[in-house]
């Protein structure tokens, strides 16, 4: 082959590779790019169990799962991954973790295989100024994460990224912190809060776990932040430590909490609010849900 042609085959060889390089990265951006905003998800998780049964809560979430837009990705902010600084995960294949102990091996053997997105990871990390948002390739997905998107999307076909709570900062961080996310919300990001908003473990009614009953003070509690939400005063809920004597009972630690502010954060003027799964079992963990849209 004459020198000059084998040349030009070759660059002309380097040139549809580039092009194919750069469909495919286009075709990346575009897909967390310019959708419908979509609704915002605070889910009570409860126990760990809720993620192989079937009960109320867990027809609950699927009910909503069915009235939202299909996402790009998904976004989920879980009491369960608290770290020093704030991380989001960025692997392509994050492991199902199974943070938890005595429960029946068939919930270890829950395997919930959605890939990750080291793109949206990236780009997360590039819309936050608050702090720096740490690139992690150690986590997974923690079945505060698994237990309830596994419920909405059993199909495991939507890529999942977890951002972390850092545990050394005030409530007034987290909510800063999700405020300078919300653009990923019209890039088809469903972005979910997993934890309980009453969640008081050394006061667990054992004999009625499996019953909807609660003690009078998480009554109380859960009623007191329902209407915080309600009315969109999130001052109060970021003070909630200041919210007296049956709140600091039901939030005796801020990790199952703080995923609500998040949400919250998130929450533009005149969305509305949708209460779900509104009710207590064993006495001291409310399920209450929160939709927005
Ligand atoms: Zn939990």
């Amino acid at each position: 082959m004459d020198r000059r042609i084998f040349l030009n085959a070759v660059g002309a060889l380097a040139l549809t590779a580039a092009a194919i390089k750069l469909k495919g990265m286009n075709t990346m951006f575009e897909q967390f790019n310019n959708t419908e905003k979509m609704p915002l998800l605070f889910l009570g998780h409860g126990s760990p169990m809720n993620a192989i049964e079937e009960n109320e809560f867990v027809t609950g979430w699927r009910d909503i799962g069915k009235t939202l837009p299909k996402p790009n990705a998904i976004l989920c902010i879980s009491a369960h991954w608290e770290t020093k600084g704030s991380f989001v995960t960025a692997m392509d294949k994050p492991r199902t973790i199974h943070d938890f102990g005595g429960f029946p091996k068939e919930l270890f053997d829950v395997q919930y295989p959605a890939p990750g997105s080291t793109e949206l990871a990236k780009e997360t990390k590039t819309m936050v100024h608050k702090t720096i948002l740490g690139l992690d390739d150690k986590w997974g997905l923690d079945h505060g994460c698994w237990s309830v998107i596994s419920r909405l999307y059993p199909k495991a076909d939507i890529p999942v990224i977890q951002l972390s709570l850092d545990y050394s900062q005030p409530p007034q961080y987290h909510y800063d912190l999700a405020k300078e996310l919300v653009s990923l919300r019209k890039k088809g990001i469903l972005i979910v809060g997993s934890g309980n908003i009453v969640h008081n473990l050394s006061m667990v009614a054992w004999e009625k776990l499996n019953d909807t009953y609660a003690y009078d003070w998480a009554t109380e509690a859960n009623e007191k932040i329902k209407s915080f939400i309600l009315t969109n005063d999130h001052k109060s809920l970021i003070n909630y430590q200041s919210l007296g004597k049956s709140v600091n009972m039901a939030i005796p630690t801020a990790e199952h909490y703080l995923p609500l502010l998040y949400t919250l954060a998130l929450k533009e003027e005149n969305e509305k609010i949708t209460l779900f799964n509104d009710k207590a079992v064993a006495g001291s963990l409310t399920m209450t849900s929160v939709k927005i849209d």
